[in-house]
């Protein structure tokens, strides 16, 4: 099993350190570890260099935050550049739809995602997206227009047909742990073929349901495979070893770390 989505710098040493042996002795292979922003990037590259097999590093600036000062944007920027052999993706990025300044910072993040989207083709480094709702269908014309090969939707929330067209541009997009508790994430996890399909937890965001009140860790895994699994008709081993080989084949994790 991967995790194909949490923010890893939120987490202590000292529960990383405790932690990460139980996730592995639990068959977590790898995780991919997405930056909010510079600060996060940095703590996320330390993780990195402190469990390299374990985690796998993206750097990007989170569009739910203010917009970012240009040194800061210019200092992102280098470091992917500087660490793009370190790196498995750049992310995460988007467009922001929560913030209750989501209206004013509108075309500002659409210009900064196409400036990462660039980025992202000219690396050949795949994109980590925040881009829910009416938001989900400029942020694909975006990265659509910089020829971006590589993208993962992550936490999906779209219309349908935006939500098929991700599909045909052979994008990834991934559940997390509320696939377990609502309609709306299991209407999704019948939508997508196995193959395009990742299975996150966005993790240390707490979820509600069966959830309340626990610590999310990659550990909740387990439990959105099951539901996928019982949803689709299919054993939980299939859907395990194809979120995880999409996982690997997306974000270029080699398959020691899968452990299933
Ligand atoms: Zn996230």
């Amino acid at each position: 099993m991967i995790d194909a989505h949490i923010h890893l710098d939120q987490y202590s040493d000292t529960e990383l350190d405790k932690c990460i042996p139980e996730w592995q002795a639990a068959r977590v292979g790898a995780v991919i570890a997405v930056s909010m922003n510079l600060a996060s990037a940095h703590r996320t590259l330390e993780l990195k260099k402190r469990y390299p097999d374990f985690v796998y590093a993206a750097i990007g600036y989170h569009p739910e935050q203010p917009f970012p000062h240009p040194a800061e944007i210019e200092e992102i920027f280098s470091l992917i550049k500087q660490e793009k052999e370190k790196l498995c993706a750049i992310g995460e990025v988007g467009l922001p739809y929560y913030s209750p300044h989501a209206g004013a910072w509108a075309e500002a993040y659409g210009e900064l995602l196409g400036q990462f989207a660039a980025l992202a083709a000219e690396t050949d480094l795949p994109l980590v997206l925040h881009a829910v709702h009416d938001k989900a269908e400029p942020a694909l014309e975006i990265i659509l227009a910089q020829g971006v090969c590589k993208a993962h939707f992550h936490w999906l929330k779209a219309p349908d047909d935006v939500i098929d067209r991700i599909i045909r541009c052979g994008y990834y997009i991934s559940l997390t742990p509320e696939v377990c508790y609502r309609k709306r994430d299991q209407r999704l996890a019948l939508r997508v073929p196995l193959s395009g399909l990742l299975l996150e937890t966005d993790g240390p965001w707490p979820h509600s349901g069966p959830f309340t009140g626990k610590r999310t860790t990659p550990l909740f895994l387990r439990d959105s495979i099951a539901t996928v699994a019982a949803l689709r008709g299919l054993a939980f081993a299939e859907v395990a070893a194809s979120s995880t080989r999409a996982t690997q084949k997306l974000y270029g994790i080699p398959e020691a770390c899968s452990y299933m």
